[in-house]
């Protein structure tokens, strides 16, 4: 049996707590994870250690440490997408998805770094004169912060989410301490043993912790940030804690997210935008079994396309084939645990109290490739609210997998905007639209209220990506509900780690500094 192991210190030891990973899909355990200890004052000295070698490179050549990372995951990818496969019951395709994802933004930081030269701190802004005298000036300035970054990912992106926390710190030049998800850590452990192997990573520079991270939380400082991704309530919990309320601590968190999609009134069934909206919307409920923060929760259609749309986002999913995917014609997998399962199935029965059925009922499927009885799966459900304006449930509850729900409307964008606003904050909304006018509309009415929007229109048909996948050059991360973190976005994701210092003084002194 795999045993799944901690990387503290250069040395591969027991991860602590005691648990067991299976596939989703024959609900076999395939590795274990625990029975060891966390000594963290370990874990902090060599960390900091590691964080000092870095701080001594400059941003080019922290950019090439990524470089060699992210060329280490890709020569491993097909060996980390069989893992994806058995431990998080993604589809090829998923798995690519996630582990592409990983070495792409690994990839896309190093650019950066070497962009960003032979320095090793950032200057931010120009010089301003503070008062009459030419003399007196202020600079502002971006240093790296000398703790460390606990980065704490959820169980959905197990690549990913390590790789584009830890390629913003580690270019900002602070030490890395990752903890996956244990239910779905296999890749990530990987991961872990690649990083290992790559001798210009900084000893202590990267750490990982399998099993829970214990008490180590407590004992974090002001130079120390925390970056969390995964449900509300967990980032609720770790934001609570004392010493990191106590020292005031940078804690980002990414969490649920009731992402809206919006059909304007302006389009008709064969527009280049309405098949762009339909094609987007099938593959952001399926895709990763709708287990994607960004994934599309709420659809809201004018009532003139409302008949069209069910037919036709029906007919797409009618073409998923839900099994084991390690079958190739398999499109869909299971959900990735026991727990994801129960709670997608209390889900759709919630949502049931104000909505009725337009595709695959409450989820029931027989899946292909599975023995009876066995594994998580749930056939993808799309739902209509029976009353748009007074549905309640289908705006505050997060049902992590392949399900949304039609909110028919009157093809008014005030009235859409409004309906949107109501998931109280999140990570991406999308709207498809040719009419820039309605589009105005519903970007100014949006924006307060999320991360990032995607506009879809005909022109746009067959060149985008769609709206549910994180770019590094776009921030990721959404107000209020959504966490209220921000990542990425190019070199705005290096600040989390980064002091902004306001430097005041003669001129010449500072320009000798700086410049
Ligand atoms: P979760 O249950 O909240 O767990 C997230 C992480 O927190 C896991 O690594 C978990 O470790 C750890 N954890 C649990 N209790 C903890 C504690 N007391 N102290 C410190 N860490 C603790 O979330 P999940 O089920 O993995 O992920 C699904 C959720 O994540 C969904 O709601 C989804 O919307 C959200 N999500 C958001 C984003 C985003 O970018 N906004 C991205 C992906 C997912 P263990 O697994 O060991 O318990």
């Amino acid at each position: 049996m795999k045993k799944l192991k901690s990387y503290i210190k250069g040395r591969f030891i027991d991860g602590t707590g005691k648990d067991s990973l299976c596939n989703p899909a024959t609900e076999e355990t395939i590795a274990e994870v625990g029975g060891g200890s966390l000594d963290v004052s370990s874990l902090l000295s060599a960390a900091h250690a590691g964080g000092a070698a870095l701080r001594t490179l400059s941003f080019a050549a922290r950019g090439e440490i990524l470089r060699a990372l992210s060329k280490r995951i890709f020569a491993a990818r097909d060996e980390l997408i069989g893992l994806a496969i058995a431990n998080g019951g993604n589809t090829r395709g998923d798995a690519k998805f996630d582990i592409d994802g990983a070495s792409g933004t690994l990839a896309a930081y190093a650019e950066l770094g070497k962009s960003m030269g032979d320095r090793t701190f950032v200057v931010d802004g120009d010089s301003v004169q503070l008062t009459r005298s030419v003399r007196f000036f202020g600079r502002h300035i971006l240093v790296p912060r000398e703790g460390v970054a606990v980065h704490i990912n959820a169980f959905n992106f197990p690549a990913w989410n390590l790789a584009e926390k830890a390629a913003c710190a580690l270019l900002a030049g602070v030490p890395v301490i990752s903890k996956p998800a244990t239910a779905t850590a296999l890749v990530a452990g990987r991961i872990a043993e690649l990083f290992a192997e790559e001798s210009s990573l900084p000893q202590g520079a990267f750490s990982f912790l399998a099993g829970s991270v214990a008490d180590l939380l407590s004992h974090l400082g002001g130079q120390d940030v925390v970056a969390f991704t995964g449900s509300a309530a967990t980032g609720e919990t770790v934001r609570k804690t004392a010493a990191l309320l106590t020292h005031s601590v940078h804690v980002n968190v990414e969490a649920d997210s009731l992402n809206a999609a919006v059909l304007g009134p302006d389009l008709d069934r064969s527009s280049e935008a309405y098949l762009l909206f339909i094609a987007d919307l099938a593959r952001e409920m399926t895709q990763k079994t709708g287990q994607k923060c960004t994934a599309t929760r709420r659809v809201l259609i004018p009532d003139s396309l409302a008949e069209a749309v069910r037919e036709d986002v029906s007919e797409k999913l009618a073409a998923i084939k839900v099994g084991n995917p390690a079958l190739e014609e398999v499109t869909m997998g299971p959900l990735a645990t026991r727990q994801q399962l129960d709670d997608v199935r209390a889900g759709i029965q919630r949502l049931a109290e104000e909505t009725r059925s337009i595709f695959g009922g409450r989820g029931e499927v027989t899946p292909i490739g599975a023995e009876k009885g066995r594994g998580f799966f749930v056939s993808p459900v799309l739902l209509e609210a029976t009353d748009s304006a007074r549905a309640r449930v289908v705006h505050e509850l997060e049902v992590f997998g392949p399900v949304a729900t039609l909110l028919p409307y009157s093809g008014d964008a005030k009235v859409a905007a409004d309906l949107v606003r109501r998931g109280q904050g999140s990570l991406v909304s999308s709207v498809y639209s040719d009419d820039r006018e309605f589009l105005k509309q519903m970007v100014f009415a949006l924006a307060p209220y999320h991360g990032r929007l995607f506009l879809g229109s005909s022109k746009l048909g067959g060149h985008s990506v769609g709206p549910g996948t994180v770019l590094p050059q776009l921030v990721h991360g959404g107000p209020g509900r959504a966490g209220g973190g921000e990542e990425l976005g190019g070199a705005r994701g290096l600040h989390p780690y980064l002091q902004r210092t306001a430097i005041s003084g003669d001129r010449p002194i500072l320009d000798a500094l700086f410049d």
